[in-house]
C-alpha cells in the first residue's frame, strides 16, 4: 500500500554494509501529514547517518527544520529555528534492550524498507517549545501595539451572571 509518507522510507536492501548516509526534506506537505504539525509551515532537512551491520541497522537522524509559525503572545508571524538529533536501531533481534541503548524498532525479517516519517515526526514535536514566543532567539520583538491590544482585553474579566454565581455555590455544597 502507498501513503504520502512512503518518500520517507529507506529501501535497506539497496543500503551497503557500513555507514551510508541520506537526506530528506521537510516540508509543508510533511508537516501537513500530521494533526500536531499541521498549524506551522516550515522548510527544513533531515540528515539520515546509517550504520547496517547484517539486519541490525543504525541510524542517527540529525533534524533541522525553519518553521512559520505564530507567536502565542502577540499573535505575530514568527520564525522558529527547531534543531534536534536522535538515534533509533532497526533490528530483528528481539532481545531486550541494553542499558543506554537508543530505542529499538522490530524489523520484520521479510521487510526490506524501513519508513522513518514517524521518527522525524516525534523528534519535531519533542524538539518544539510548549509556547513560541518572540525572543533573541527569533531576533524579534513581539508586536507591542497587538499586546497591548490584548491586555486590554484580558484585563476586563468576563461578568458572570449573580444568579449563576449563586447556584454555582450550591452545586459545591452537594
Ligand atoms: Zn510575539
Amino acid at each position: 500500500m502507498s501513503t504520502a509518507l512512503d518518500k520517507y522510507s529507506i529501501d535497506i536492501t539497496q543500503l551497503s554494509v557500513g555507514k551510508s548516509q541520506i537526506s530528506f526534506l521537510v516540508d509543508n506537505f510533511f508537516l501537513g501529514q500530521y494533526k500536531l504539525l499541521e498549524k506551522h509551515k516550515g522548510k527544513g532537512v533531515v540528515i539520515v547517518h546509517i550504520d547496517k551491520q547484517g539486519r541490525n541497522i543504525m541510524v542517527n537522524l540529525q533534524t533541522k527544520v525553519l518553521l512559520q509559525t505564530m507567536c502565542d503572545r502577540c499573535l505575530d508571524n514568527m520564525n522558529y529555528e527547531l534543531q534536534t538529533e536522535s538515534n533509533i536501531i532497526f533490528s530483528d533481534d528481539l532481545s531486550p534492550n541494553q542499558e543506554n541503548n537508543p530505542s529499538k524498532e522490530f524489523l520484520h525479517p521479510n521487510e526490506s524498507k524501513i519508513n522513518i516519517a514517524n521518527k522525524i515526526y516525534e523528534d519535531i514535536f519533542l524538539a518544539m517549545p510548549i509556547r513560541f514566543i518572540h525572543d533573541k532567539k527569533t531576533s524579534n520583538k513581539c508586536n507591542q501595539a497587538m499586546i497591548s491590544l490584548l491586555n486590554a482585553y484580558s484585563s476586563t474579566p468576563a461578568k458572570i451572571d449573580p444568579r449563576w454565581e449563586n447556584l454555582r455555590k450550591v452545586k459545591i455544597k452537594t
